[in-house]
């Protein structure tokens, strides 16, 4: 039976990727579609009845999700008729792996996994069904990552966050009311998470100029169509102007979208994500509970702009010769610093070696082209203020970091996975160091 009577367009349309393509590539556009409006919850209910029956579905949420919104969308469904099975996870939870195939077991033979929330719930719902080869939708009740389109699940293994591939939802029922009304610290991490990739872009095309050339336009051209919805609107997205912050819903959502048509080989993130996930795998090691996934990259932000502002004004002729030394300086702090963990940080690293020692050649002779990439880049004052501006502290204290840890990620940060990033330059180029004590001071 098919459900006419509201409309679900689809975040990014498969012309739109044929247009804006620049590498010649196929991007098959994930068709996830969106329905925003007061009466999100009615609608799934009723597109649920006219789609799959009555027939059992599991619902996901936590406390704090299920009182804001999952409560409505469970009680829309049962008035409907449809057996529901509801798995109401602790307060705060963990997507540890545990958990993630605990919820995989028991989705397993219902129709279709409804999660209710932003990260963690996400994340597991995503896992289960992608596991499982299930469909699943998505109730988001907070504009707080880029997760809800992303075609990645972050899921703790032995106390270590990993991103591991997982299908998107095939549909997105929003309540804009919710979404505004979202803690401020929430909104504050979605937008350093969506203006993430305003830094990671340029360490693409830098790897892609020195290395493989398979830079595409596309990922950035999307979010620059939206762009100017929020980027240029921190106070109203601190004071949840519905304008502003439906723009970063929005943005968030493209912008996930923008990461999965980038295709494995292309970095979806860059080293502003690296600190973020520098973090999360410390945790055993250190006992400190990640900070928000948003709020960690902006550190990564305001220390990747650093380093570009530093790159800017070298002479790229003094820089051969320098690779080995770099790579082995690096190298040989793994062990202090990972422990248990060592063995598999060092096969990351490892495995860029040989593209890290050509910067001896490859970096005097792209010089040229690289420095307007570098200069591209605004200023690490310009985010952090728009960051700040937002109403909210935005500091190594609110991110509950000691100076010592932020450093050693900033330092270090480079070594935990393969691919080329601004953080790998500015090693090789001896302007790390002074970037983070730099990024270390203005958030002190
Ligand atoms: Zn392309
Ligand atoms: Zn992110």
């Amino acid at each position: 039976m098919p459900v006419k009577s509201h409309q679900h367009p689809v975040i990014i349309k498969a012309s739109q990727c044929r247009k804006l393509c620049s590498c010649g590539g196929k991007h098959p556009a994930p068709g996830v579609t969106l329905y925003a409006a007061a009466d999100a919850a009615e609608v799934l209910a009723a597109d649920y009845l006219a789609l799959h029956g009555g027939r059992e579905l599991l619902l996901i949420s936590d406390p704090l999700t299920h009182e804001v919104a999952g409560a409505r969308v469970l009680a829309a469904l049962r008035a409907q008729g449809v057996v529901v099975d509801h798995l109401l996870l602790g307060d705060e939870p963990s997507a540890t792996e545990e958990l993630a195939e605990s919820v995989r077991a028991r989705a397993l033979g219902r129709e279709l996994i409804v999660a209710v929330g932003a990260g963690t719930v996400n994340d597991l719902a995503k896992y289960a069904a992608d596991r499982n080869g299930m469909l699943y939708w998505t109730v988001p009740t907070a504009p707080s990552m880029n997760g809800f389109t992303s075609s990645i699940s972050a899921v703790k293994v032995k106390g270590v966050k990993l991103t591991v591939p997982a299908a998107p939802p095939q549909r997105i029922y929003a309540d804009p009311q919710i979404i505004c009304d979202a803690p401020l610290k929430l909104r504050q991490a979605g937008f350093c998470d969506v203006l993430a990739k305003v830094v990671s872009d340029i360490d693409w095309r830098i790897d892609s100029l020195l290395f493989d050339g398979g830079y595409c336009r596309l990922p950035t051209s999307l979010l620059s169509g939206v762009e100017e919805s929020y980027s240029g609107h921190p106070e109203q997205i601190g004071r949840g102007e519905p304008a502003a912050v439906m723009g970063l819903f929005h943005g968030l959502l493209v912008s996930g979208v923008a990461m999965s048509l980038a295709g494995s080989s292309a970095p979806a993130s860059g080293g502003e994500h690296l600190v973020s996930h520098f973090w999360d795998m410390r945790e055993p090691l250190t006992g400190r509970v990640p900070e928000l996934h948003g709020l960690q990259v902006g550190a990564g932000i305001i220390l990747s702009t650093a380093c570009y502002a530093r790159l800017a004004e070298l002479d790229g002729r003094t820089l051969a010769g320098r690779g080995a030394a770099a790579f082995d300086a690096t190298a040989a702090r793994i062990p202090g610093i990972w422990g248990d963990y060592a063995d598999e940080v060092a096969r990351q690293f490892i495995g860029k070696r040989d593209q890290l020692l050509r910067f001896d050649t490859l970096l005097p002779l792209h010089w040229p082209e690289l420095v307007p990439l570098f200069r591209q880049v605004r200023s690490p004052e310009y985010f952090l203020d728009l960051f700040r501006r937002t109403g909210l502290d935005f500091s190594l204290a609110s991110l509950r970091l000691s100076a010592d840890e932020f450093l050693l990620a900033a330092r270090n940060g480079r070594a935990i996975r393969t691919r080329i990033t601004v953080l790998d330059l500015a090693a090789h180029a001896g302007v790390l160091d002074t970037a983070a004590e730099q990024t270390l001071a203005m958030l002190s």
